[in-house]
């Protein structure tokens, strides 16, 4: 029998990115709502289902939408500031005051609706942010149609929307109130890191992650100055540090994680912690090359961030996937790392399941959002290809 569905998308190269890495030369993907009804073969799929909206996708691949693991989006509003400087200068002594200064709720609200529209330049469908004024980062991914882990960020010093870490943690239980349960936006909590937390801190935040059942962002090992300070002042790197207060009991996004050992990763493997690499930023603020490598082999779901765009520039995915490739294989000395199948599953499945949104977005399958995205390869800087 014929079904019905409301859009057919046929004549594309379908790049499912499910677990068996299917594709469909001449495939076909059905949609019905904001869910994907059938996805296969073009000419079975047309037989199977009629929809009052057919594209035609002429040829373009057909694919998840990406996901950005990591980023603070207002931050498209400080682009270029403070270039060159490592990060604890450009952070603490650059970017916290200038924030503290200028970002308000109308700073986020129109720097989230900058970057948002920057992202879908460049494929991507949902994203990981931690900011402040984080309900107004919700407001504007919303109003733009993207999906978005908004995470609240909670520092141990004053920060551009909050006095305090209580009230910080006061805006993050109202902010998760609000928006749980939203089909686009999932509300989160946000320890900026363990250097800028305190143990009252990190506690409160997981229980809060933990009672609502939402992620927690954290900063994680950007720096080796982190790790050694963490190793002076409680004689322990920073996982297991963080791990004394039960942070990953949580649903833990773990940015970075440039500096972590082979036993701290065989740790957030077994804790189910995803990991944000974000390759330019990395480079940018000299921070370091993480093994991811040696992250995916242990099992540990990696995903690709750009960070915000004051560590970036911009926000452009495609250049952070072909540098998660490149980076790998660069420092590895090993040419087979991270093959583009692997970089392309650790911006959209892999990178989806990084976030703990995999069971709604990342591939394309029966039930999962229709978060998609056409890619034209008949460009002149890609012809020929094979
Ligand atoms: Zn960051």
């Amino acid at each position: 029998m014929v079904q019905k569905a409301d859009k057919l998308f046929i004549n594309a190269h379908v790049l499912c990115m499910d677990d068996d890495f299917n594709r469909y030369e001449k495939g076909a993907v059905a949609v019905t709502g904001d869910h994907i009804q059938g996805v296969g073969n073009m000419d079975q799929l047309t037989k199977e289902y009629q929809a009052p909206e057919v594209i035609d996708c002429k040829g373009k691949i057909l694919m998840p939408g990406l996901v950005d693991a990591h980023t603070h989006v207002p931050m498209n509003l400080l682009r270029g500031l403070g270039d060159d400087l490592r990060l604890d200068v450009w952070l603490l002594g650059f970017i916290m005051p200038v924030e503290r200064e200028f970002v308000s709720p109308e700073f986020v609200h129109l720097g989230t609706s900058l970057a948002c529209a920057e992202l879908i330049r460049s494929g991507v469908t949902s994203f990981a942010d931690m900011y402040y004024f984080e309900d107004q980062v919700a407001e504007a991914t919303a109003a733009a149609g993207l999906r978005a882990i908004c995470c609240q960020t909670i520092l141990k010093f004053p920060s551009p929307d909050a006095d305090s870490f209580e009230e910080a943690l006061a805006a993050s239980e109202t902010m998760i109130k609000k928006w749980k349960g939203h089909p686009l936006i999932t509300p989160a909590v946000a320890p900026h890191a363990a250097y800028t937390s305190t143990v009252d801190i990190l506690g409160s935040a997981t229980a809060l992650a933990q009672k609502y059942d939402v992620p927690l962002h954290i900063h994680i090992a950007e720096t080796s100055q982190e790790v050694e300070d963490c190793l002076d002042e409680f004689d322990m790197p920073v996982v297991p540090y963080l791990e004394q207060f039960d942070v990953f009991n949580a649903k833990v996004i773990a940015a970075h994680c440039v500096h972590i050992d082979e036993r701290e990763m065989h740790k957030l493997e077994r804790y189910g912690v995803g990991v944000a690499h974000n390759p330019t930023s990395n480079l940018k603020l000299s921070s370091g090359i993480a093994k991811i490598p040696r992250m995916l082999e242990l099992g540990l779901n990696v995903g690709i961030g750009t960070d915000g765009v004051s560590s970036n520039n911009d926000l452009d995915m495609f250049e952070e996937i072909r540098l998660a490739a490149l980076l790998a294989k660069g420092s590895s000395g090993d040419p087979t790392a991270v093959p583009a199948r692997t970089a392309i599953a650790m911006a959209s499945s892999m990178g989806a399941k990084s976030i703990h949104l995999g069971d709604q977005t990342g591939s394309l399958e029966v039930g999962k959002k229709a978060d998609l995205i056409l890619v034209n390869i008949d460009t002149l800087h890609n012809s020929p290809h094979y």
